[in-house]
């Protein structure tokens, strides 16, 4: 079984939980748990950084000794807006202490206060059909370094990537019912 761990210090963690769970359904063994301490990392296979709020988790983070930890995590890394803009090295806002588990500059808010929360589908490298995006008060990618793979991008900028066995997402996969790219990410771990 593959055992996914959710970062559970704010956001939008039972969604996640709830999602993964699906996804492992067919596997035999698996386990979703929720992570708050270094403790909670041991034996996981993979992490998901949920949506929510960058800088208050960012915060919890600090304040859970939970930086190191997490930047040192082995796994794979499944990163959902905040989470996107805690996985990215440089991150346009000086509150966020990113984890530079994926080399890319994320800009937070990247879709302006007019445009809060919008929906698209988008095309998704590796997906066969389009993937119906949720975009919430959104980051996006700037700029990427060498190694990450661009899965989808708009015109603000790159809203999917994969990085070894990380990716992040600047929409919610975990919203919305379609499981396809948390299969995706579970196939690339191998286990
Ligand atoms: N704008 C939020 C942040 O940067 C992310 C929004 C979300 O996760 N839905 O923290």
């Amino acid at each position: 079984g593959v055992k996914v761990g959710v970062l559970a210090l704010q956001g939008d963690v039972a969604e996640h939980i709830a999602a993964f769970r699906g996804a492992l359904a067919d596997r035999p063994g698996s386990s979703v748990v929720p992570v708050r301490q270094a403790r909670d990392l041991a034996g996981l296979d993979a992490l998901a950084i949920p949506g929510g709020e960058s800088t208050t988790i960012s915060r919890l983070i600090g304040k859970n000794g939970l930086h190191e930890p997490l930047a040192e995590f082995a796994g794979g890394v499944f990163a959902t807006c905040a989470g996107m803009v805690l996985a990215a090295d440089r991150v346009d806002d000086a509150r966020v202490r990113p984890l530079s588990l994926i080399p890319m500059h994320v800009a937070r808010n990247a879709f302006g206060r007019q445009v809060d929360s919008r929906e698209a589908f988008l095309n998704v490298a590796g997906l066969a059909d389009p993937f119906r995006a949720i975009f919430i008060r959104a980051p996006v990618a700037t700029e990427v370094g060498p190694g990450v793979e661009v899965l989808a991008r708009i015109p603000e900028g790159i809203v999917a990537v994969r990085s070894g066995r990380h990716m992040a997402f600047a929409f919610h996969p975990e919203l919305g019912g379609d499981l396809r790219l948390h299969r995706m990410f579970l196939e690339g771990l191998g286990v």
